[in-house]
């Protein structure tokens, strides 16, 4: 295999396990459990999942770690395939279950009652806690640690068959209640939980806890590098005693990394749901939202993804990623790749006073000032036109390069004009900007050597299409929204969503694509909404702006 030097610690070790045949294919899994929505932090365990397998020629799994019934459904099953499949991926084989093991799980179970390694215990959830003991003073053994073989059996096959109420009992390892490792204090493998499960219907009053089903998953998969994140690592003295002591097909092992977490950003499942639940958001692939979903609504793309979770790396230790990181990961991607277009957010009416009523030219402009394969576009010019109203002063000083009453600004992608005459209202506001065309300024400065100052973007009014552009940015004004003692709900910033009613387009946009991104020249990038955009009601999302204004001190990227 022709491998390239090693970028983080898992590389190598895998690298490494190949090399001294511990390991002759590298298989990993993504685990995920349908609970929720993937957020960014999910989509750097895919990325490092797949990317190890797709690196070292192996097989990566996708597992549904579906053991805790009540907060699972379909819908989440359904969310989390299709974003592993946008972001580019595609599992071995059948996508996979922790429930299609139950029966395996449970056999298991009976093997270590057998084996005199686990029992029945009665202890209230109270009594369990003071049985525990704590970091600095050494459990005590249940009164029901020394039941019999036969007594466990009898008990554990009753649980199951759901004679006994929720809380009543559980079956316990029996470990070591004084081990310095509170994991290995004789954990739970087993609850009583009267629920039916989306998959196995009601066939189990029981159900395993994530630490007796995780390895055992790994081992019926042939799983050979188990990799989660840091908070598991004292987890895994208790993961392979369970593969020790359980007459499993095959042995892996755990590795762990440090999860991301990314500054102005909630990543915790939990609260991601707060914010659908309470309406804060428009559901859970809302554009502010940093699940997978949300990013793909927001016109982010796989490769800018894949490429920030590169950048970021993986290490042994947990950090805090500046998002402004990612938001650079899209902006790269989105200028290098993304179609010019032009639109007008705050219209403003520029009448071209020479030009005939029915003038009509048809212009052709680049689609990318690079990229020739992405081809051109028609762009319909005429005698009344769309500028914004923020891109017109009737006097400004000389750092303001755009139209002004009396100069002139060049028409991006087409001529330079030169401001004549202001209309107003009653009140005073600038209703029609008046102006003219200088002759033979199609592509080449004026004649008369009077180069103009700027250039804008314009839309023609009558083959313009009017949009809705939503304008979203950050969600949150704090840094560490939900740290500490942080109620992250009190850092919601109140302009993270406005929407633009009247923006006008160039024609060629109503025709894109739903998902399909532009750059709109000037404002920022933007992606035509994946379920609301038709051509008779054109709908943009804002991707990013062109800059970053977060870190130059401002808020307002609008
Ligand atoms: P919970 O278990 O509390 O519902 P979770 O975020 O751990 O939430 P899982 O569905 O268990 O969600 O996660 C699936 C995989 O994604 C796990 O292997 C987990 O380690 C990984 N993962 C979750 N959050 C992050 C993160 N912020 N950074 C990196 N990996 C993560
Ligand atoms: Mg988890």
């Amino acid at each position: 295999m022709d491998i390239k030097p090693a970028n983080n610690f898992l590389q190598t070790l895998i690298a490494d396990d190949l090399r001294s045949g511990r390991v002759q294919e590298v298989v990993t899994r993504f685990p995920p459990e349908p609970n929720g929505y993937l957020h960014v932090g999910h989509a750097k365990s895919i990325c490092l999942n797949f990317g190890l397998a797709e690196r070292f020629g192996g097989r990566c799994n996708l597992r549904f770690d579906d053991t805790n019934p009540e907060k699972e459904s379909q819908e989440f099953i359904e969310s989390i395939q299709a974003d592993v499949r946008w972001l580019g991926y595609q599992w071995a084989g059948e996508v996979r279950y922790a429930s299609s093991y139950f029966q395996q799980f449970y056999d298991w179970a009976v093997h270590l009652v057998r084996n005199g390694d686990a029992y029945v215990c009665e202890l209230n959830a109270e009594q369990a806690r003071e049985y525990r003991g704590t970091l600095t003073e050494p459990g005590r053994n249940s009164p029901y640690r020394e039941r019999s073989v036969e007594d466990n059996l009898d008990l554990l096959t009753r649980m199951r068959a759901g004679e006994f109420d929720e809380g009543s009992k559980v079956l316990r390892a029996k470990i070591d209640m004084a081990a310095p490792n509170m994991n290995l204090r004789d954990p739970i493998l087993y609850r009583i939980r009267k629920a039916a499960h989306h998959q196995t219907g009601s066939e189990w009053a029981i159900y395993p806890t994530y630490d007796f089903a995780h390895g055992q998953e790994d081992a019926i998969e042939g799983v050979t590098h188990s990799i989660c994140t840091l908070e598991f690592e004292d987890h895994r003295p208790l993961y392979d005693w369970f593969i020790e002591h359980l007459p499993v097909p095959s042995r892996p092992r755990q590795y762990e990394f440090g999860r991301l977490n990314l500054n102005y950003t909630v990543t915790s499942k939990r609260k991601l749901k707060q914010l659908v639940d309470e309406g804060v958001v428009d559901g859970w692939d809302d554009p502010r939202m940093p699940t997978i979903a949300g990013m793909r609504r927001r016109g982010f793309t796989p490769a800018a993804i894949r490429t920030f979770c590169d950048m970021i790396g993986v290490t042994r230790s947990d950090g805090v990623v500046d998002v402004a990181m990612l938001e650079h990961a899209i902006r790269d991607d989105r200028n290098e790749n993304a179609p010019r277009a032009l639109c007008v957010l705050h219209p403003l009416k520029l009448v071209l006073t020479d030009l005939a009523p029915d003038h009509r030219q048809v212009l052709t402009a680049p689609a990318h000032p690079t990229r020739e394969d992405l081809g051109s576009r028609e762009l319909p010019f005429t005698r009344e036109l769309y500028i914004d109203a923020d891109d017109f002063r009737e006097e400004a000083n000389k750092k303001y390069k755009r139209l002004v009453l009396g100069k002139r600004v060049r028409l991006r992608n087409a001529c330079v004009v030169e401001a004549t005459e202001v209309v107003k209202d009653t009140a005073g506001n600038i209703t029609e900007v008046h102006a003219v065309t200088i002759p033979d300024t199609f592509g080449e400065d004026p004649a008369d050597g009077i180069k103009p100052k700027g250039v804008i973007q314009w839309v023609s009014a009558s083959a313009g299409r009017r949009a809705t552009v939503r304008l979203y940015d950050r969600l949150f004004t704090h840094e560490a929204p939900d740290r500490g003692d942080n109620a992250f709900m009190d850092f919601l910033n109140p302009d993270s969503l406005k929407v633009v009613t009247d923006a006008w387009i160039e024609p060629s946009l109503a025709d894109a694509a739903p998902e399909q991104g532009f750059q709109f020249e000037r404002e920022g990038y933007f992606v035509a909404d994946r379920y609301q955009h038709t051509p008779e009601q054109p709908v943009f999302n804002r991707t990013i702006g062109l800059r970053d204004t977060w870190n130059a001190g401002g808020g307002d990227q609008a």
